[in-house]
């Protein structure tokens, strides 16, 4: 028996559904598939998925609501298969429980990749978030001290700015919505000041960024949010 996660696929276009399929089987990816709300239900508690890949425009419904109803008893990592210039839709699916989204068309690499980030939160579920040290890049947080180094310099960050990095360091590789952090950072009722994060992670770029305009630690996913990049 293979080991490889058991990934349900839920897509309704059949050419997407062949590349897909070609790209996991011929890595040993173990694949079961759905083309309708419905009849992933179904897989879904009948097989309990490690991942899954859910396109959201389905014959009897829409993605999200099966997001919905699998985020009722599962913390499985989906990852979102959207349209291009969709990103109401990104930002609806990620605040809705989604880990990721990729943008069709993509790539078997882009694809794998994002599949590795979101099965590997899955294993060190509870995340990073009891590490007392993040590392990434050139940069350390020390959560204990509250200490924040680049290449052994420590840095001078506001709370503010603290707050930021830790939550997108505790969360690598995946994409955060500004709502998330305007929630976990500024508090519910901040959900909709986006140009409180669009500052603050302006400066706190100049500080932990080599050249803050050609960031490479914390990259903009356009229209959505912020993404950490794993090191
Ligand atoms: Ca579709």
């Amino acid at each position: 028996m293979s080991d490889e996660p058991l990934v349900l696929l839920v897509e309704d276009e059949k050419e997407l559904r062949r590349f897909i399929r070609a790209a996991l089987t011929a890595r040993g990816h173990r694949l079961i598939e759905a083309t309708t709300v419905a009849e992933a239900k179904l897989l879904a508690t009948s097989h309990h998925p490690e991942l899954v890949l859910l396109d959201l425009g389905l014959p009897d419904g829409d993605g999200l609501e099966l997001l919905a109803s699998l985020r009722e008893w599962t913390q499985v990592p989906v990852i979102v298969l959207s349209a291009r210039g969709r990103e109401d839709d990104k930002v609806t699916a990620l605040d809705a429980g989604a880990d990721d989204y990729l943008t069709k068309p993509f790539g078997t690499n882009e694809l794998l990749a994002r599949m590795r980030v979101a099965l590997r939160h899955r294993a060190t579920s509870g995340p990073s978030g009891d590490a007392k040290v993040l590392v990434f890049g050139d940069v350390t947080i020390d959560r204990v001290k509250r200490i924040v180094t680049r290449g052994g310099s420590e840095l001078h960050l506001t709370p503010i700015e603290y707050r930021l990095l830790t939550l997108l360091a505790e969360h690598a590789g995946k994409v955060l919505t500004h709502r998330h952090i305007l929630k976990e950072v500024w508090g519910p009722s901040y959900a909709t000041q986006s140009h409180y994060v669009r500052v603050h992670m302006a400066e706190l770029r100049k500080k932990i960024e080599a050249d803050p305009a050609r960031p490479k630690l914390v990259v903009t996913e356009p229209g959505v949010g912020y993404r950490l990049r794993e090191a």
